[in-house]
């Protein structure tokens, strides 16, 4: 189902929490509200769960205006970092809870509820009890009771960060492949950039209850709108027309460029146009993450494809077609 917010104002006390959001989850559509902690996200996901209304604006289902709608008879499921299974029941009451509310029984409940299940690849463990199960087992649980109920809008909120990493980006998959399985309308809010470059597809960048950016993951990493989504998302260098790195690139009076380390080219010949020395090398085998520093003391972050040690005389290039530009005093994240 198509989901809509015009103008979506919300307050508490006298602090405004989200400053006029405007935003359209087309159906089928994984769609990621991602940005710092305090930004604002989990409020605009709440607004849509129905747990608090907007104070101005509104949100569409559909063509229907839901606001004032209470949680219970909005067609939507949450999936949140801390599972909420319930211990006392298996995982098939669990899971068929949601459908009992919705009055399916017998055969129905039964072949719904396994098919959730094997989606999840949990069916082997449907008479467990959740203390039986790990953390991510859990966690596939939790997924199958949201799907289960087949929502209008299933809510992810932060759903990842309980899990170490193996498990997370097991899960980060899992939900992929669901995902593209049910096309159900999704909107899934983290501060975690992989999971949203991996998973969306689009994403709106939010800061300070403001949204920054919306656009796919290709269009957010390579043509990032403002110096925050430029630095919030992947690695960006930043040179100020101030600098002397910036006055060698002839950055323009007010600006101050944006370049990715992978984008600036590093060579220990002499063959590019700026000069520097290998300050920090860190190999990663599939690159090597260098600090570069000027002769003028200035430091640039390059990604070289080959190892080139600590000390080395370098040369580098920023090329013309990766160079973003933004104002000068743009603000940027800080990490
Ligand atoms: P996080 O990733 O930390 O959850 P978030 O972007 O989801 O961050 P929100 O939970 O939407 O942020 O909170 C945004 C701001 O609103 C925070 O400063 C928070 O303290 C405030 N806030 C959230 N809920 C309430 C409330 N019920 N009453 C007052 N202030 C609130």
């Amino acid at each position: 189902m198509k989901i809509i917010l015009e103008k979506v104002v919300k307050r508490f006390g006298e602090t405004v929490i989200v400053k006029g959001a405007d935003l359209t989850i087309e159906d089928g559509e994984m769609f990621f509200l991602l940005g710092p902690s305090g930004c604002g996200k989990t409020t605009i996901l709440r607004m849509l769960a129905g747990f608090y209304d907007p104070e101005e604006g509104r949100i569409l289902f559909g063509d229907k205006n839901i606001i004032g709608t209470p949680p219970y008879l909005r067609n939507t499921a949450l999936v949140f970092q801390n599972y909420a299974v319930w211990p006392h029941m298996s995982v098939f009451e669990n899971v068929a809870y949601g459908l009992r509310v919705r009055q399916v029984k017998g055969p129905e409940l039964d072949k719904r509820v396994n098919a959730a299940l094997a989606q999840v690849k949990m069916s082997h463990l449907s008479e467990r009890k959740p203390s039986q199960l790990s953390g991510g087992q859990q966690q596939r649980v939790a997924l199958a009771r949201a799907i289960v109920v087949n929502p209008d809008l299933l809510l992810f909120d932060e759903p990842l960060s309980n899990l170490d990493a193996k498990l997370r980006i097991e899960m980060r998959d899992q939900i992929k492949r669901l995902h593209a399985q049910t096309r159900m309308t999704s909107l899934y809010v983290t501060h975690d950039q992989e999971e949203a470059l991996s998973l969306a597809t689009r994403i709106a960048v939010m800061n300070a209850g403001i949204i920054q950016q919306t656009g796919t993951p290709t269009e957010i990493y390579n043509k990032p709108a403002n110096a925050f989504v430029a630095s919030f998302i992947g690695e960006m260098n930043f040179i100020p027309h101030t600098s002397k790195l910036g006055q060698a690139l002839h950055v323009p009076e007010g600006k101050k460029i944006g370049v990715r380390p992978e984008h600036v080219r590093v060579s220990p010949q002499r063959d590019l146009p700026l000069h520097g020395t290998v300050l920090i090398s860190t190999y990663l085998g599939s690159k090597n993450e260098l600090t570069i520093k000027t002769l003028e003391g200035e430091e640039i972050r390059a990604w070289s494809p080959e190892f080139i040690p600590e000390g080395s005389s370098v040369t580098f290039a920023v090329p013309d077609n990766h160079m973003h530009f933004y104002p000068i005093d743009d603000p940027v994240a800080s990490h």
